[in-house]
């Protein structure tokens, strides 16, 4: 590999296996990729991660940076087509204290959103929010990728 990797990342863990359930990426730039996130705030969370572990954008080539604008805008059209969400929070946490969770490898949160963000998520009781299971969205935003690209 010609990027900077870290054992025990997380996000250099995922570059290292094959695309599929396990590792949740979606899709594969030159230089950075969109993954779903396994703990989602709403269904449909994505990010996209640069393949270099950096601690924060400032530290990444031009190149990448631009790169994931494009990735970015790409996981917004990607999710427009599957989930029709109102809104979109686009961001990214840098360091600890900014509440970012893996704060050695740099990346950015696409989460798609929904007026009370009831919809695409099913209720049981009125009392518990499930979203939808991570192996079908993984599998929704891959096929929409293709027809995508
Ligand atoms: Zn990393």
């Amino acid at each position: 590999m010609n990027h900077e990797h870290k054992d025990g990342c997380i996000f250099c863990d995922a570059l290292g296996r094959a695309d599929g359930v396990e590792n949740l990426i979606a899709y594969r730039g030159k230089l950075s990729f969109i993954i779903l996130n396994r703990y989602p705030y709403t269904t449909g969370h994505l990010m996209v991660v640069p393949n270099d572990h950096k601690p924060s954008m400032e530290y990444l080539d031009d190149e990448t940076r631009t790169e994931i604008m494009s990735l970015l805008n790409l996981s917004i059209k990607v999710l427009r087509a599957v989930y029709a969400p109102e809104g979109f929070n686009i961001g990214t946490n840098i360091g600890d204290v900014a509440g970012a969770g893996i704060a050695s490898h740099s990346h950015f949160h696409i989460v798609p959103r929904w007026g009370g963000d009831t919809n695409f998520i099913t209720t049981t009781g009125n009392a518990r929010v499930i979203p939808e299971d991570l192996d079908q969205t993984y599998v929704r935003i891959c096929k929409a990728l293709a027809d995508l690209i």
